[in-house]
């Protein structure tokens, strides 16, 4: 059968309104989203989008992943991130895993039975990923793991991780792999993270690999193959935050403005103050600004182009937007802003995590700086 690529974006800005929206409010005190959500996430096809009909996926592009993203973080960042790590480590074990990895983990995800990360960071190694210390080493024909990951979506629930480790010397980009972990084995311990701001449905956790053993089978992308395929990769990641942040200033502009239509204030509604309209204005054009970069950007990835630079443009003007302007239009709320029925607190901060993940601010501004403007190469 095949999928009308609009009635399933309209289907999930359906889920994500009545369903996600109204669950998300309890996730900003610390409860966990019902597995329930999953499965519901799955029987609309949000962890198969990218993935291969051979597979048992839907055969889409980037584009259709990327928009629903944008709507899902506009009822909640956290589950956006959840579903498209999950779904991004579906489609990577599809496209890459051997017979036996696709055998054993694939079904699963692919049904929201289980969910997935994929963890780079570690204690002493983040915007440095070449300076990762977990380690691999090949032990009678199996690879043997320790290390600790941290800071990663869906950690504390997940059974599955791709994990990138080192192979080689430490700093080798060379030497770096991919491996395909059961989190639930033992030789591995996990962690919650609790921060205010690490909302929790995106399940931010860490984990330690103690003399973890793998079958070679296991190895998802070789050494050398590893460090290429996080920075091939990681355009997509900064174009779909773009679209988050676009997806939470649209929800945020939604709501201060029907606040600004009903809530009254010196014997008129507030929207009809012109003072409070200016904060509403600006958001609205930084957003016009930021959807119409994060557009191209999804072109260009979409499409297969070099997207470097198009992704990193876009999400330093999403991101920007956002922290900038969620602030003053949870301000044009009053403290009604600050209820939990509206998303505007989870969104602000969202926004902020928005500025590290899958690149920070300041290393994507050197990554524009370079690209867009290269050093002339002088002879001194
Ligand atoms: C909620 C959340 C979820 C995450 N999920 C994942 C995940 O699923 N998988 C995963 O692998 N990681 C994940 N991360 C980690 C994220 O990728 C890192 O936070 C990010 O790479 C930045 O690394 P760091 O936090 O260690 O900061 P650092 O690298 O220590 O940097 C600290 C600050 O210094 C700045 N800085 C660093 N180097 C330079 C420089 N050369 N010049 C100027 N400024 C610099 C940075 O921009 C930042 O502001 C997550 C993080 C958060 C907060």
């Amino acid at each position: 059968m095949s999928i009308d690529k609009s009635d399933l974006l309209y289907e999930i800005r359906r889920f994500a309104a009545e369903v996600v929206g109204l669950a998300a409010p309890s996730w900003a005190k610390g409860r966990a989203p019902d597995p329930v959500l999953f499965r519901k996430a799955a029987d609309l096809g949000l962890f198969r989008l990218q993935v291969p009909h051979s597979e048992g996926g839907l055969g889409m592009g980037f584009m259709h992943k990327a928009y629903a993203c944008k709507a899902l973080a506009a009822a909640d960042f956290g589950f956006a991130m959840s579903v498209v790590n999950t779904h991004n480590v579906a489609a990577r074990i599809a496209s890459s895993g051997s017979d036996e990895t696709r055998a054993s983990f694939l079904p699963a995800l692919l049904w929201g039975e289980s969910s997935a990360c994929t963890a780079l960071t570690e204690p002493a190694a983040g915007s440095d990923i070449a300076a990762m210390q977990t380690r691999a080493t090949k032990a009678g024909g199996k690879w043997v793991l320790n290390g600790e990951k941290c800071w990663i979506v869906n950690a504390r629930h997940a059974s599955t991780a791709i994990v990138y480790a080192q192979t080689a010397d430490q700093g080798d980009i060379d030497g770096i792999a991919a491996f395909v972990v059961d989190l639930t084995a033992s030789g591995c311990r996990r962690y919650a993270t609790s921060s205010d701001f690490a909302q929790s449905s995106a399940g931010t956790g860490g984990f330690v690999l103690t003399d973890l053993t793998l079958p070679e089978a296991n190895m998802i992308l070789a050494p050398g193959q590893g460090f290429r395929s996080i920075m091939e990769e990681i355009n997509g990641a900064r174009t779909y935050v773009a679209a988050m942040c676009c997806g939470m200033m649209e929800a945020g502009l939604r709501h201060a403005s029907a606040h600004g239509a009903s809530r009254r204030a010196f014997g008129k509604p507030l929207s009809a103050h012109q003072g409070w309209r200016i904060p509403l204005a600006r958001a609205e054009t930084a957003l016009a600004a930021a959807r119409a970069l994060t557009d191209i950007a999804i072109a260009a990835v979409h499409a297969g182009h070099d997207a470097q630079l198009q992704a990193a443009l876009a999400k330093v003007a999403a991101t920007d937007a956002a922290t900038t302007h969620l602030p003053a239009l949870l301000h044009a709320m009053g403290a009604e802003g600050l209820d939990t029925r509206y998303p505007m607190a989870r969104h602000l901060a969202a926004a902020q995590i928005a500025t590290l993940v899958d690149g920070s601010t300041e290393m994507l501004l050197e990554r524009i700086a370079r690209l867009a403007r290269p050093i002339p190469h002088t002879s001194n």
